[in-house]
């Protein structure tokens, strides 16, 4: 399966991604495509309609932080508590990187490549990076989240961009 990066103002960025109802052979190509584009950009993260499939799977690999590689089939937030400010920048914003105020615990529901329901806690980076994605999937990017001091911040770095 050949996958390609979408960027900002790919409209496939900001719908709302239908969730997964049967984990097909399909979908195992999809998700196994969709670390090899995430490893090829250095990203620590992906979600599906980044690379052109509006379906909730997010995949994420923060082995340096004790995480390893994990595929999350229709992710939900069950629990959040607390704010952090998390520095983020996203492979479908190439150039911007701000910080953006998250929850700084969150409790993910989800779905395994097996179909199992698994439960996933994760504070710091983790929840950043879980929250970062599952905001993809809901067509949301992480420049919709900035302070204004944060946004001027990133309008000058797109300048630099342009
Ligand atoms: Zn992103």
């Amino acid at each position: 399966m050949k996958l390609t990066l979408r960027y900002e103002g790919d409209p496939i960025l900001r719908a709302k991604a239908t969730p997964v109802r049967e984990i097909t052979p399909r979908v195992r190509r999809l998700v196994q495509a969709m670390f090899e584009v995430m490893y090829a950009a250095r990203g620590i993260g992906l979600a599906a309609p980044q690379v052109g499939h509006s379906l909730r799977i997010i995949v994420l690999d923060l082995q340096d932080k004790g995480f390893p590689p994990c595929a999350l089939i229709n992710p939900v937030i069950i629990q959040q508590e607390g704010t952090q400010l998390s520095e983020e920048g996203c492979l479908s914003c190439p150039g911007l990187t701000a910080r953006v105020e998250r929850a700084a615990r969150v409790v993910v529901e989800y779905l395994t490549l097996d179909g199992a329901t698994r439960q996933i806690v994760g504070e710091k980076l983790l929840a950043a990076a879980l929250q970062h994605e599952i905001d993809h999937l809901d067509g949301i990017l992480f420049i919709d989240r900035l302070s204004p001091t944060e946004r001027v911040k990133v309008e000058r770095q797109r300048q630099r961009v342009l």
